[in-house]
């Protein structure tokens, strides 16, 4: 692929669960905890809970259109608490695989051209497990978000437009990195910024070696950019 200069940004953003790590690694573990909760906390049967979650693109698989169970769980009005407790409990990072998680070197790279702000929907206890087992310093980021303590609402967005006006970037200077559209880039393609999606952690070394420009609603698949 012919290299072309960079898109400098003023500030990114992006996703921890399969970001930083392949989402193969713990989508079966994060699917029964989403299971778990519905029949047991909100009086489901298992076959109510399953064919729900599946309604609302939640699945024991890595999908395109998947969507994110806690954002599911608050546009409900659950008690987000009581979910992330339940999560916290079941969280496990063991299957997670180093050898296939997104390297320091990449953050730090990412790091050295703009503010690298990780905005999450897991809970800050399991933020600090999966970076601990991924040997990642916090510091490697300028702001850590997570969902028991930033996000009131189950869309990224609004953190994203406030991160926005405190970095003084304006939309077209911002970048989402993450897995999936609907949750990391659409909200902050909706506000005119970019989104880079990255099916496998490794794939951000294409985007770092300046193989791809002017990304906004990038689809990458290792093979095939489609924007
Ligand atoms: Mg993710």
């Amino acid at each position: 692929m012919e290299k072309t200069e960079k898109k400098q940004y003023k500030l990114i953003f992006i996703d921890m669960d399969g970001t930083l790590y392949d989402m193969e690694d713990m989508v079966i573990d994060g699917y029964n905890s989403a299971l778990d909760y519905l029949v047991n906390y909100q009086g489901f049967s298992s076959e109510e809970a399953g064919l729900l979650l599946k309604e609302n693109h939640i699945y024991p698989y890595v999908s395109e259109d998947a969507c994110s169970a806690t954002a599911f769980f608050m546009s409900r009005g659950y008690d987000v608490k009581e979910w992330d407790q339940k999560r916290s409990e079941n969280f496990n990072c063991q299957p997670i695989d180093i050898n296939k998680a997104m390297k320091l070197q990449s953050l730090k790279k990412l790091s050295a051209g703009a503010p690298l702000v990780l905005l999450t929907n897991n809970t800050l206890k399991n933020v600090r497990r999966v970076l601990k087992h991924l040997g990642i310093p916090e510091d490697v980021f300028t702001e850590i978000f997570c969902n028991e303590k930033d996000n009131k609402t189950p869309s990224k967005k609004p953190l994203m437009e406030q991160l926005m006006t405190k970095y003084e970037a304006k939309p077209e200077e911002t970048l989402s990195i993450g897995d999936r559209y609907n949750v990391d880039g659409r909200p902050l393609v909706e506000l005119g910024g970019d989104a880079l999606i990255i099916r496998k952690p490794h794939y951000i070394e294409e985007f770092l070696n300046g193989e791809k420009t002017d990304i906004h609603y990038v689809f990458y698949d290792g093979e095939n950019m489609k924007v």
